[in-house]
C-alpha cells in the first residue's frame, strides 16, 4: 500500500461527494449516544431511537440513567438490539455521571491514549465506538476503522483481509496525517464519512459496483491492465 494512493483515495471520494459534514449529533452527548446506537443498525433507525429519547425530554445523562433498564430499552427500541444497547448504555452512563459528573467534556478531556482507555474499560465501548466518540464528540485524532473501511481496504489489496482493528487504524493514521492541525482532524473525520458513503453505495459485500464507484481506478490491475479487485 502507497499512502499516495489513500490519499488520492479521498480527493475522488470528496470530488464525487462534497464534503459530508459528518457526524449528525446536536451535541457531544448526543453523538457518543448515537456512536453506542449505532453498531449493527442503519443511522436512519438510530435517528428514530434519539428523537424518541428528545420527545421524552431524558436526552441528558441523570435523566437516562434515571430511567430503567426496560424504559430505555422501549425508547431506544427503532435501533434494533435494543435490550443489548440498553444495557451498553448504562454502564457509560455511570461512568459519565458518577466520575465525571456528566459532564462529557469532561470524559473526552485529556490525551487521546488517556481517554481512549477510559471508554475502552467501559463495558459495552469496543475500539470503533470508542474512535466515533474521540473523532467526532472529542476532537480527538482517532481514526476510525469500521466494516466498510476494512472490505473497501482488502478489496484494492491496501490491507490483508486479516488485518486487525490496530493494524488498519495505525495504516490510516500513519499514511493520512500530511495536514496541518484542525485541517487534520476535519480530513479524518470527512475521510471515515467518505469510506462510509462508498461502502454503502458502491462496496456492497456481493456485486460491487466498481465500474460506477469513484475509487474503480485506485483498483488493482488484472494481467491485461483492466482493474481488478483483489477478492
Ligand atoms: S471500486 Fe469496487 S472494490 Fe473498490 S471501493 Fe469501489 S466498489 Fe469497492
Amino acid at each position: 500500500m502507497n499512502a499516495a494512493d489513500l490519499r488520492r483515495a479521498y480527493t475522488l471520494m470528496r470530488r464525487r461527494h462534497g464534503h459530508l459534514g459528518w457526524w449528525p449529533g446536536d451535541t457531544p452527548f448526543e453523538i457518543c449516544i448515537g456512536a453506542i446506537l449505532t453498531q449493527n443498525t442503519a443511522w436512519t433507525n438510530v435517528e428514530r431511537a434519539i428523537a424518541n429519547l428528545k420527545q421524552a425530554n431524558v436526552l441528558e445523562p441523570r435523566s437516562l440513567l434515571e430511567l430503567s433498564e426496560s424504559e430505555l430499552a422501549q425508547l431506544i427500541r427503532p435501533a434494533g438490539y435494543f435490550n443489548v444497547k440498553a444495557r451498553r448504555l448504562i454502564p457509560f452512563l455511570k461512568v459519565l455521571v458518577r466520575e465525571f459528573d456528566s459532564e462529557i467534556e469532561q470524559l473526552l478531556c485529556g490525551s487521546t491514549r488517556t481517554v481512549r482507555h477510559t471508554l475502552l474499560d467501559i463495558h459495552g465501548i469496543g475500539p470503533e465506538t470508542a474512535d466515533c466518540m474521540l473523532l467526532y464528540a472529542g476532537g480527538h485524532l482517532s481514526f476510525v476503522i469500521d466494516t466498510y473501511t476494512r472490505r473497501i481496504f482488502s478489496r484494492h489489496g491496501w490491507c490483508p483481509p486479516d488485518a486487525s482493528y490496530d493494524e488498519l487504524k495505525a495504516l490510516c493514521e500513519s499514511s493520512l496525517s500530511h495536514k496541518p492541525g484542525r485541517q487534520l482532524l476535519d480530513y479524518w473525520q470527512d475521510y471515515h464519512a467518505q469510506l462510509v458513503q462508498v461502502g454503502k453505495d458502491y462496496c456492497r459485500p456481493k456485486n460491487p459496483r466498481c465500474t460506477e464507484c469513484p475509487l474503480q481506478c485506485l483498483l488493482p490491475k488484472d494481467a491485461s491492465g483492466h482493474p481488478h479487485p483483489s477478492w
